[in-house]
């Protein structure tokens, strides 16, 4: 019987994969990003999934003008696009006032005080030997007559506390937000959403099941995982793919100077991108972007185990 959805079958899409890159429009995409953004990709297609866009101009003051549609065109000549339209975080405001007001009504949140300045100075205090960098909960009990600055998760303690996920590419992963992290800021000082909350409810909403994005993200994973619990959604599938580092062993980044990627030459950075990955794509450098992505879904698939 003919059917509009076959779900699973070969060379149809995967109804219950969606994958996303979501880059910070901080300036035009890198290579580092492009590793990132490929990985996703090919994930993507590997499964048969949709693949998403989200631009991550939640952090108001760090986004630079035009850069996200640098990167989009940059992303287009690179044979990468979306199958729905970008998502834009500076649009979704509503919805992350939403899901603090959730957070508040179940008391899950405090207000705090504490600048970063008091913060240091009370952890440079602490003399037990279990001290760490974690916030040390100071305005869990009141403000003590300050004003509210920011807006923090309380994190339970014990067991509760400890986040273990199995990262497709890195293997188990354990956190305990309560030594290592603490009350983590949503809302900051400066009147501005936290990536931590915005990324939980933008892939929620979105219907994400499969994040691919670069390992320097992998320790907010627990927080983001422990937010899920907190609003009751459900936690997707996490892949971490080693970052690109330059000379001095530093993460390629922006801030320390990494070149945009050349549009003329896509082929170049994308059969580099792929070497990154560890694909093998049997000729030194696939000739075109059909040939490319056709070979590089495959060793994806063949590397990662996706059938
Ligand atoms: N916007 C983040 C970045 O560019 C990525 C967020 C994510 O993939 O969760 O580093």
């Amino acid at each position: 019987m003919p059917s509009g959805r076959q779900g699973g079958a070969r060379g149809l899409m995967h109804p219950a994969y969606r994958g996303r890159f979501a880059p910070s429009p901080t300036g035009p995409l890198h290579f580092g990003s492009l590793v990132s953004a490929l990985a996703s990709w090919l994930d993507a297609r590997a499964h048969r999934g949709a693949w998403l866009v989200r631009i991550e101009d939640v952090d108001g003051p760090r986004t630079v003008p035009g850069a996200a549609q640098d990167i989009l065109a940059t992303l287009e000549r690179f044979g990468m696009v979306a199958d729905e339209p970008p998502l834009w975080q500076s649009q979704r405001m509503a919805r992350y006032r939403e899901a603090l007001e959730a957070l508040q009504a179940g008391g899950l949140v405090y207000p705090c005080g504490c600048t970063r300045k008091e913060i240091a100075d009370s952890l440079l205090h602490a003399h037990s030997r279990n001290t760490t960098l974690a916030y040390p909960g100071t305005c869990r009990s009141g403000l003590h007559g300050k004003p509210a600055r920011a807006w923090r998760l309380r994190v339970r303690d014990g067991d509760a506390a400890v986040i273990r996920f199995e990262d497709r590419w890195q293997g188990t992963q354990t956190q305990n937000l309560a030594t290592e992290v603490g009350d983590f800021v949503l809302r900051r000082a400066d009147d501005q959403w936290a990536y931590q909350l915005a990324v939980v409810v933008d892939d929620a909403d979105a219907g994400i099941t499969h994040i691919v994005r670069g390992a320097d993200l992998m320790d907010s994973t627990a927080r983001q995982i422990y937010l899920q619990r907190c609003l009751g959604v459900a936690t997707p599938a996490y892949l971490h793919v080693p970052v690109v580092v330059n000379d001095q062993g530093e993460k390629l980044s922006k801030q320390n100077g990494a070149t945009a990627l050349d549009a003329r030459e896509p082929l170049a950075a994308l059969n580099a991108a792929a070497r990154h990955l560890g694909l093998d794509l049997n000729v030194a450098e696939q000739p075109t972007l059909e040939r490319f992505y056709a070979a590089a879904t495959l060793a994806w698939a063949q590397k990662m185990g996706v059938r």
